[in-house]
């Protein structure tokens, strides 16, 4: 599927092979639960963060730099030991710091959004691909928006940023994390393979009528707890998943209501 799959293992290694293949097209792969690759096609250069900046800085009062590379699970760790919070919900998220910010995550839909990480970004750490060099993005110019941000134009790689927390007390973020767990239980088919929302925006009405009239394409069906999840049955092929992608946004033309995608999907 990739001809070079290249794992860098700080920021200068990054910046070494960026620089080495300059006018290539990179493909960036983080904690990879948001995306959705076609298996039939190559990749010339596929980039995996993993490694590259696993950073957690505490500088005090609430600002924390964080390394795109760290796992979303251990940031909320970290952060609450150090007596601070806000976002444990995101717990549930097989996901790395980077690419939380790339996506603009959060917990809540559009129309009534709990909080997106955008609420705690105050700058990110960038490397931009105009002129390869280091640079910050305050948050004003990040263009955050619901699962937006201008990260998804593709100028940058994002290499981690920094965050302003509240105090919180642990007692608290372990309650938080405790709840949105059984909330997670709840309301996620999270055994089965799936990733995420499916679309940023979309009419609840509509998906489940799709869902009533194509059940399952290959190894893909609609989640039964939320139509927005779709899941894998051990056997779903790309093909599966944007066939039925296709037929929710042209279902919503048909009925003229706004659909948006949350999945990434390399075509
Ligand atoms: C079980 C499950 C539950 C989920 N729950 C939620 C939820 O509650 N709320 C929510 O908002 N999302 C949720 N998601 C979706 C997903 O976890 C988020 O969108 C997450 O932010 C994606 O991060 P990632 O590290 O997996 O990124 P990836 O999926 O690897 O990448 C996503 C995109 O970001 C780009 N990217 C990633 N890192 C960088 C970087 N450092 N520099 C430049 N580009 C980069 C990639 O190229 C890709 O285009 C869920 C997903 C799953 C599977």
């Amino acid at each position: 599927m990739a001809d070079s799959f290249y794992i860098p293992e700080s920021v200068n290694e990054l910046l070494d092979l960026l620089l080495e293949l300059k006018k290539e097209h990179l493909y960036i792969l983080s904690g990879g639960s948001n995306l959705l690759i076609n298996d039939q096609k190559r990749y010339a250069h596929i980039i995996y963060m993993k490694s590259v900046d696993c950073s957690f800085e505490n500088y005090g009062n609430g600002l924390f730099y964080i390394g795109a590379s760290v796992r979303i699970q251990k940031v909320i760790k970290e952060v609450n030991e150090a007596g601070f919070g806000g976002f444990e919900e995101l717990i549930g998220l097989p996901a790395l710091f980077g690419g939380v910010v790339y996506m603009n995550a959060g917990i809540g839909g559009k129309e009534h959004p709990k909080f997106n990480i955008s609420d705690f970004v105050l700058r990110v750490k960038v490397i931009d691909k105009s002129d390869w060099k280091i640079k910050w993005i305050d948050r004003a110019d990040c263009d955050f928006d619901y699962r937006k941000s201008v990260f998804q134009l593709d100028g940058f790689i994002i290499l981690g940023a920094e965050v302003q927390l509240d105090e919180q007390m642990p007692e608290i973020s372990k309650e938080i994390i405790r709840k949105r767990q059984a909330v997670i239980k709840d309301s996620q088919e999270f055994l089965k393979g799936t990733f995420g929302s499916i679309f940023a925006e979309s009419n609840r009405n509509v998906r489940n009528l799709v869902a009533l009239t194509h059940k399952k394409k290959g190894g893909v069906s609609f989640g039964t707890k939320n139509t927005n999840w779709f899941l894998n049955d051990g056997n779903a092929s790309f093909e599966d998943a944007i066939y039925l992608i296709h037929k929710c946004e042209s279902m919503h033309k048909l009925f003229r209501q706004p659909i948006s995608r949350e999945v990434i999907v390399w075509e």
